[in-house]
Parts: C-alpha cells; structure tokens; sequence
C-alpha cells in the first residue's frame, strides 16, 4: 500500500467485523478529527492538558481506540498493548477513512439518529420547535422544523444548510474508504499469489483449481 503505511499506522491488526463500532480517545491537536467523528455519532472522548499516562489509562479502562500524532506516546500506546491509531499527516479526510476501514467500517454517513454533540460528546435528543422557542433566535426556530439538544451541554442543535455540507463531507470520507479497501485487496491478492508460487522453480505449488479456490 504505498504511502498509506507511511501515514498511519496501528498498533492493532486490522478489524474486519463489520458490526464493530468502536469508541474513541483523542489526543490534543486532533480536536477537528474529534467534532467530526462525534458529529457522525461515533463516541469519542477529546483530552487536553492530560498526561500521557492518564490518557492510557483511560483509553485502556474505557476500552476506546486512542488517536494520537504524538509518536512518543503512541510508543507506549504499543508497549502496553493499548488500542491506538498514530496519524501522521494533516489530510483530515484521509486520517478518518483510514481509521474507519482500519476497524472494518465501510462507509459513514450523517444521521441526526446517532449524531453526538460535537462540543462535548453527548448524546442528542430530539426537539420540537416549540420546544426550543425561546432559546434561538425566533428566524431560526420558525424556518427549521427538526432539533437536537445535547443531555449533557443543553446546546440545541438544527438540520440548517450545513447538513448539505456534512453529508458531502460523508462521501469524500467514504470515497477514499473505497480506496483503501481496493489498495488492501490488492496486496492482500499480491502477498496470496508469491505465496503460491514456489521461490525455487516458479511453478505453482498448487493446482490452478486450488489456486482459484483459495482466491474466491
Ligand atoms: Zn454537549
């Protein structure tokens, strides 16, 4: 896969139960890949001003999957068996499609069932308008008809034009998902085939029909 290993890499193999749906830990200077994996309703816990130690902890504890730059930490993260992704680039869509075909998530998309509030990870429940009268400016409330308030921050939450945004944010994430999951296939194919050939005389060291076999 070239380039992509050079650019994240995991301190666990590769998930492939498509049911997994993991929570997170974020390290400091990653607050934007937080807001994002939390608008589209993924657990994730935001840590600044943490010692490295208190974020293993914690990541180990909760069992979440621990996102970092710091390769420092990300050293210890692999030395005490710890969950952990280390991003090394800047590209936000490429760190987040990388996580999530990492963890066996083929695709996302933006549902306001499952959104958390971006600020502080809580869970959203559905508003009235009427509901909210009162706490948004009246042309906000009378031009919206779906709302969300946050249980733990009580920010209120509305399917304004951003959500256009979002879901257009969803598709370029899922398309680079596509990509890793083609260039995994590829040398995953790549490995198979100098696997069945013999390295001393080049021929197959199976039939053509097991080959077949074990490449469905
Ligand atoms: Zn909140």
């Amino acid at each position: 896969m070239k380039g992509v290993a050079s650019r994240v890499r995991s301190a666990e193999p590769k998930y492939k139960n498509r049911a997994y749906s993991p929570s997170f830990l974020v390290d400091a200077m990653l607050g934007n890949i937080a807001r994002k994996l939390r608008i589209f309703g993924y657990d994730t816990l935001y840590l600044k001003d943490t010692s490295d130690t208190s974020v293993l902890e914690i990541a180990s504890r909760e069992k979440r999957v621990l996102l970092t730059r710091d390769k420092e930490l990300f050293r210890r993260v692999i030395k005490e068996g710890v969950d952990g992704v280390l991003l090394e680039k800047y590209d936000e869509i490429e760190n987040i499609a990388y996580i999530l075909s990492k963890y066996g998530i083929p695709c996302l998309s933006f549902d306001t069932g499952v959104a958390r509030c971006s600020r502080c990870n809580g869970i959203l429940t559905f508003k009235k308008a009427i509901d909210v009268a009162g706490c948004l400016p009246m042309s906000i409330v009378k031009n919206n008809h779906n709302f969300f308030q946050c249980i733990n921050c009580d920010r209120i939450y509305w399917e304004g034009k951003h959500v256009s945004c979002l879901r257009l944010l969803a598709e370029r994430i899922n398309n680079r998902i596509e990509k890793f999951e083609a260039d995994s296939n590829d040398s995953d194919s790549a490995f198979l085939d100098k696997r069945l050939k013999s390295p001393r005389n080049n021929k197959p060291l199976l039939s053509q029909n097991e080959q077949n076999s074990r490449l469905r």
